[in-house]
C-alpha cells in the first residue's frame, strides 16, 4: 500500500459509475449547463454543481445513492428550484438530483377524496388534473405555476388559500421515501385521512424536511370539493394602519375568509403601471380576501364582509364573483413579485412569522430600517397566517449592497423573535436563515435536532450545509479536484 496523494479526476469516476447505475438517466457535467442549477429563486447564493442526474424513473434513484456512497460525494435534490432559502443548491459541491421527470399523477380517488402523484408534478397542473372530478388540492403557494409537489412537501409551503384551509403539512397523507442507503419507506398513505398507524406520525417528519432525511418518491394528498361559489374582496385603504386594523377583524370573524393578503402602495403601483393593472387607485394600500361554500350561504355574507373591510377608513370596497375578473385579481397579486425585477437586478425575499397583533410595528419597523440602509422595501404576503415576506431590491454589483440586505435581513429577524415570530413563514431555513437558529433554539435543542439528522443522513451527506449550521459532508469529495489516499 503506498501513502502517496495521488490527485484523480473524481469527477470523470463518478459521472462515469452514474452513467452506468442508470442509463436512462442524463448526466450533466458541462459547466454551462451546470450554471443552470447554481442558485434557487433568491438568485444571489450560488453555488456551482459537480455533476446534475436528471433521473426518468423512481428506480433510477437508488442505484444513484449507492454511486453516491461508494464515491462519497454530497448531493442534494431538485424540484423547480424555486425555494426562496437556498435549499436545493450544492452548498458543498457534489450531484444535484433533478426530479423534474417524475411528474405523474398515479391516481385520483374521488370517492375518498385524496390522489397519489410523484414528486415532480407541478402544482397547478395537478389542480388542472383534478378539476373534472369537481376536486382540487387547496395549498397555493404563488409560485404553484412552477413548483413541484416534492419541493412543496419538502419545504410544507404555505400560500394564500392556506389561512383557512390550512398548509402543505394538513393534506399529506402519506409518503414513499427513498432512504441515503437505497432502501425505500412508505409512511402513511390513503388510509391515513383519519389519523396514523401507531402514535408516531412519521409522515409529518418528512414534511419540511428540506431534502436532509431523504428523497421523496411518492405522495398521497388529501383532497377537497371545488367550492360552489366564491367571492373575491378588494378594499382600498390610505394608510398601513388602517389596512392592518383591517385584517385583524377579518382573522377574528367566526367563520374566517379563506385567504387574507396584504399589498403595499409600492406594490400596488408596480401593479398598476404594468399590463396586469386592474383599476386599483395608485396611492392605495390593499386588502384583497376572499370568502368560499354554498352558494346561499356565502351569497349571505356579501355584506357582512363589506361592512367589516370598509369600517377602517377603507376608500374602496369591491366585491367580485365572476371567475374571470377574480381571476385578473389573483393574477395581479401572483405577478408582484415577478414585476418588482424591473425596479433592481437583485431581489431578496425574506420570510418569518410573527403574532398578528405586531403586524402593523413590524412592517413599519421594516421599512424604517430600509430607508435607513437605502434599500427600497416591499410587502406583499399572506396577512392572515401573519407571514411576512418583506421584498429587498438591491444590485448585487454595487459595493455594500450586499451587506446592507445582510443587515437588513439580520435587523428583520431580530425584531421578529423580540415580539415572539419565528424564522420561516413557509419558504423554509435552507442556508439562508441557518445562521439565525441559535437565536431561536438552544443548544439542547439544536443538539436533539441532530440527533435525528445524523441518525438518518450519515455524515451529512443529503443537503449538507443547510437548516443546521454545523451541517457539513464527511466525506472526501472537495468542490474541484479531489485528493486521495493512493490505493484506496
Ligand atoms: C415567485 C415565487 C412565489 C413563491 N410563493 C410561495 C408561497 O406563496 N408559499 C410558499 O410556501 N412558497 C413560495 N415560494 C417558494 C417556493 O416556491 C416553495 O418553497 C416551493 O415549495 C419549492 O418547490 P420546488 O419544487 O421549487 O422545490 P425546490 O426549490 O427544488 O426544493 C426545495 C427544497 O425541497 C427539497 N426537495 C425538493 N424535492 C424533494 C423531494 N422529492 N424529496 C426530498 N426533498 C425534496 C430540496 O432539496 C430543497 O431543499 C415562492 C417562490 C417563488 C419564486
Amino acid at each position: 500500500m503506498s501513502d502517496q496523494t495521488e490527485v484523480i479526476d473524481w469527477q470523470t469516476e463518478w459521472t462515469e459509475l452514474l452513467r452506468k447505475a442508470c442509463p436512462d438517466a442524463h448526466v450533466l457535467t458541462d459547466p454551462i449547463e451546470l450554471t443552470a442549477y447554481e442558485n434557487d429563486g433568491l438568485g444571489f447564493h450560488r453555488y456551482q454543481p459537480d455533476c446534475v442526474v436528471i433521473v426518468n424513473s423512481a428506480d433510477d434513484i437508488a442505484p444513484i445513492l449507492k454511486v453516491a456512497q461508494v464515491c462519497e460525494f454530497p448531493y442534494t435534490i431538485r424540484g423547480a428550484g424555486t425555494s426562496l432559502s437556498g435549499g436545493p443548491v450544492a452548498v458543498e459541491g457534489g450531484l444535484i438530483i433533478h426530479l423534474s421527470r417524475l411528474n405523474k399523477v398515479l391516481e385520483i380517488n374521488k370517492e375518498d377524496m385524496y390522489c397519489v402523484v410523484e414528486p415532480g408534478l407541478v402544482l397547478n397542473r395537478l389542480n388542472a388534473y383534478l378539476k373534472p372530478y369537481g376536486l382540487f388540492y387547496p395549498p397555493d403557494p404563488s409560485s404553484g405555476f412552477a413548483s413541484t409537489l416534492g419541493g412543496n412537501v419538502a419545504e410544507n409551503a404555505g400560500g394564500i388559500r392556506c389561512f383557512r384551509y390550512g398548509v402543505t403539512a394538513n393534506y399529506v397523507l402519506g409518503v414513499e421515501v427513498i432512504q441515503q442507503d437505497g432502501t425505500l419507506v412508505r409512511f402513511g398513505g390513503a388510509a391515513a385521512q383519519g389519523g396514523t398507524a401507531n402514535s408516531f406520525n412519521w409522515t409529518s417528519l418528512m414534511v419540511g424536511s428540506e431534502g436532509t432525511l431523504g428523497v421523496i418518491t411518492k405522495i398521497w394528498l388529501k383532497l377537497k370539493p371545488i367550492p360552489e361559489k366564491v367571492w373575491t374582496f378588494l378594499a382600498e385603504y390610505k394608510d398601513l394602519e388602517s389596512s392592518t386594523k383591517a385584517i385583524t377583524e377579518l382573522v377574528h370573524m367566526p367563520t374566517p375568509p379563506v385567504a387574507i393578503e396584504f399589498i403595499d402602495n409600492a406594490v400596488v403601483q408596480l401593479v398598476e403601471n404594468s399590463k396586469m393593472a386592474v383599476g386599483i387607485s395608485k396611492d392605495a394600500w390593499v386588502i384583497l380576501t376572499e370568502i368560499d361554500g354554498p352558494q346561499p350561504l356565502v351569497d349571505a355574507r356579501v355584506d357582512e364582509l363589506k361592512q367589516i373591510l370598509g369600517r377602517h377608513g377603507a376608500t374602496k370596497v369591491s366585491a367580485e364573483d365572476d371567475a374571470e375578473k377574480r381571476l385578473k385579481l389573483w393574477k395581479a397579486r401572483k405577478v408582484a413579485g415577478g414585476l418588482m425585477g424591473q425596479l433592481s437586478p437583485d431581489l431578496m425575499i425574506q420570510d418569518a412569522v410573527i403574532p398578528r397583533s405586531y403586524l402593523q410595528e413590524v412592517l413599519q419597523f421594516i421599512y424604517d430600517q430600509g430607508e435607513e440602509l437605502d434599500i427600497p422595501v416591499l410587502n406583499v404576503f399572506h396577512a392572515g397566517d401573519g407571514n411576512l415576506h418583506p421584498n429587498f431590491l438591491f444590485d448585487n454589483r454595487i459595493p455594500g449592497d450586499i451587506d446592507n440586505i445582510k443587515t437588513l435581513s439580520k435587523r428583520l429577524i431580530e425584531k421578529v423573535i423580540e415580539v415572539g415570530g419565528t424564522l420561516s413563514g413557509e419558504h423554509g431555513i435552507g442556508n439562508d436563515k441557518s445562521c439565525y437558529l441559535d437565536k431561536i433554539f438552544s443548544e439542547e435543542e439544536i443538539n436533539f435536532q441532530m440527533t435525528i439528522l445524523k441518525a438518518l443522513n450519515l455524515n451529512d451527506q443529503m443537503n449538507p450545509g443547510k437548516i443546521i449550521p454545523q451541517r457539513s459532508y464527511v466525506g472526501c469529495c472537495a468542490p474541484h479536484k479531489m485528493q486521495r489516499k493512493g490505493n484506496q
